[in-house]
């Protein structure tokens, strides 16, 4: 079939087979033009591993360090008439890699919130490598069943204390206006942190050390956003802020818990990049958009794979990595140093509807969006006709 994107609000309903791997194979080819990553993990686990900071987190493993990689991740594989999602896509073409590259692969397709899929990890892990050096906890999920009760919780975005009124840009209608954001409520507060808090990051942990499958001086990390001033009342102090605090919890229990094996946690703070998961959040577009137009300016602008290979080598290994008031590691301090930050907030004053093509870089929000999906790069026909069908 011939693909197109398919766009339904802020969400693109297929993907390209061979933009998707070209996706891949670019984000490979940064990293082997980087130093190699040293000192660096052996054998690395990442939870949530076919798109966004996740795939990133795998490649920069795999071609930066060498490393084996098991990945973990929820995507739906494709039919002769419907593509499958783009991090199926990604992850056909990073085993494809992989295997060129003589490194191992495995990908297990499940609930990473289930005991079951913890079970066949280990399994895994036990069979075929060992014990994993590194573990990378990189899920984004608008819900969560409790492995224990069953039970199904969601998360909400929703300001905490009281109504938000703010700009924001409606990617579909191209608009910009308010939007007023009422305040969730405690059990919305407390169903956000059940989803994207820190509790089943724990529950990983518990799982592969019990197993006996976390090497001696292991390291993990989950990831966090913090921002600044602009997008503290919908992210930071907001309720998907509340489930990030919980995750500086999770990370303090951890190093207090595994001291046996010297497991060191750390929560790393990483920028705001187009996504999956953040052009789902309010204001995020607008935000994303200005950001683009002003660090592009700066030439500071990085995506998720500069992102990543930086966290490895400036922060997971480095020899003496900077760490906040908090512990984290920060690779987000050329988005939310107060110069750069000022001048957004400049461009945040003025922009309306009439100017936002000009004041912000839609384009490149636009561009970087249809790319999660496959579409718009470069060696790629997207006149051809492609079979949707790609198994791994
Ligand atoms: P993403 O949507 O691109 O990736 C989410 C990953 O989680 C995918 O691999 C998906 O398959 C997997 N996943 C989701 N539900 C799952 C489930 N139930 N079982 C197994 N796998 C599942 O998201 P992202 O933006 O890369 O976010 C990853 C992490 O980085 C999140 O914690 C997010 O808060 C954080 N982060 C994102 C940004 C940003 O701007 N995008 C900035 C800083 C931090």
């Amino acid at each position: 079939m011939v693909i197109k994107p398919k766009i339904r609000g802020f969400i693109c309903t297929n993907a390209h087979p061979m933009g998707c791997a070209e996706n891949v194979r670019q984000q490979i080819a940064y990293v082997k033009q980087q130093p190699t990553v040293s000192p660096a993990p052996k054998k690395v686990l990442v939870i949530g591993c076919s798109t966004g900071y996740g795939l990133a987190s795998r490649i920069t493993a795999a071609f930066g360090a060498g490393a084996a990689t098991i990945g973990v991740c929820f995507e739906k594989p494709p039919t002769e008439k419907k593509t499958a999602t783009a991090g199926w896509y990604n992850t056909a073409a990073f085993h494809q890699q992989a295997e060129q590259a003589d490194l191992y692969y495995h990908t297990i397709n499940g609930d990473a919130f289930s005991d079951e899929c913890k079970a066949d990890v280990i399994e895994r892990i036990k069979a075929d490598l060992g014990q994993v050096d590194l573990v990378i906890y990189s899920l984004a999920s608008p819900k969560r069943r409790d492995p224990k009760t069953g039970e199904v919780y969601s998360s909400t975005l929703k300001p905490v204390g009281q109504t938000y009124t703010t700009k924001t840009y409606d990617t579909d209608k191209d608009r910009v206006h308010d939007v007023t954001l009422e305040p969730a409520n405690d059990e919305e507060i407390a169903n956000t942190v059940k989803v994207m808090g820190g509790e089943d990051w724990e529950l990983w942990l518990s799982a592969l050390h019990e197993a006996g499958v976390l090497a001696p001086n292991c390291r993990t990390t989950a990831y966090t956003y913090i921002g600044k001033k602009l997008t503290w009342p919908i992210y930071g102090h907001a309720t998907i802020g509340r489930a990030k605090e919980d995750l500086d919890r999770a990370a303090a229990a951890l190093n207090e818990r595994y001291q046996d094996i010297q497991l060191q946690a750390w929560v790393s703070s990483l920028k705001a990049l187009v996504t999956q998961a953040s052009s789902a959040i309010p204001v995020m577009p607008l935000y994303i958009s200005l950001i683009y137009k002003v660090m592009k300016e700066e030439g500071t602008h990085e995506g998720c794979i500069e992102q990543i290979y930086r966290l490895f080598t400036e922060g997971l290994y480095a020899e003496s990595a900077t760490l906040d008031e908090q512990r984290r590691l920060r690779m987000d301090g050329k988005e939310t140093n107060d110069a750069t930050q000022a001048k957004i907030e400049a461009l945040w004053d003025q922009v309306e509807q009439d100017n936002f093509h000009q004041l912000a870089d839609y384009e490149g929000y636009h561009s970087d969006f249809l790319r999660l999906f496959g579409f718009g790069l470069e060696n790629v026909d997207y006149d051809a006709d492609v079979d949707p069908v790609v198994n791994w």
